[in-house]
């Protein structure tokens, strides 16, 4: 009788957001730590939508096949199109309501970095974000890590990763000015940013030569 069957355990689902413009090995190896420290059966990256706080950020297409294309070799690695496909800004809240929509029976764990976490407070409902997530906060060369006293404790943890020093803000600017990403961002990586000039040929954002 199914009924008296104990209830299977819940998949347990990381879900890492960025802007991924370009998606580097940061990225990748803070989404590789958790998974192994929470024991999670797959994590989930979404490409934000149009970022309210970021000027001229690559085609929201782009940001999300180079995702698709970092994290193709890892099973348990996969890419969301929910906040490209949402109208408006993203809200961490819409994307955790819209994964648990799409999958339910899971457990959330929303990954975000040392420099995000500092913030967190400040997202639209806040609250509810920790009611459908867990939230870890992981290491990055540059930001100290230290959580929010009105954090509350029992919903976000902490997780010490290798450090890596590299950020999408870098690999745009080292693109732009001729200098190799290779070995900074997946080999796919560096190839469509090179096929599609993403960086090059654009007057692409707020740190190009003036
Ligand atoms: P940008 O320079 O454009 O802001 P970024 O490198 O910060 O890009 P995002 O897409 O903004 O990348 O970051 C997505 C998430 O990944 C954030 O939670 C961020 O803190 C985290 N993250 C980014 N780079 C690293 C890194 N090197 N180590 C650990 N976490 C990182
Ligand atoms: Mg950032």
């Amino acid at each position: 009788d199914r009924s008296t069957a104990s209830t299977p355990a819940k998949r347990r689902v990381g879900i890492m957001g960025g802007t991924f413009d370009p998606i580097h090995h940061g990225h990748l190896v803070a989404a590789s730590e958790v998974a192994k420290s929470f024991d999670l059966d797959e994590v989930v990256f979404v490409p934000t939508g149009n970022p309210y706080m970021k000027r001229n950020v690559s085609p929201s297409e782009d940001r999300y096949l180079m995702t698709v294309i970092a994290t193709a070799s890892n099973p348990r690695f996969t890419v969301s199109r929910v906040d490209i496909d949402r109208d408006g800004p993203t809200y961490t809240v819409d994307t955790l309501r819209d994964v648990m929509r799409l999958r339910p029976d899971s457990e959330l764990f929303f990954i975000t970095g040392a420099d995000a976490i500092a913030q967190i407070l400040e997202w639209k409902d806040s609250d509810d974000m920790f009611e459908y997530a867990h939230f870890v906060a992981v290491s990055r060369p540059g930001h100290e890590l230290v959580l929010d006293d009105s954090l509350p404790r029992e919903s976000v943890s902490v997780l010490e990763v290798p450090a890596l020093a590299i950020s999408s803000t870098d690999c745009r600017d080292r693109a732009r000015r001729g200098y190799p990403v290779w070995y900074l961002v997946p080999d796919g990586v560096v190839q469509y940013i090179a096929k599609h000039r993403l960086y090059t040929d654009s007057d692409h954002d707020e740190e190009r030569a003036s």
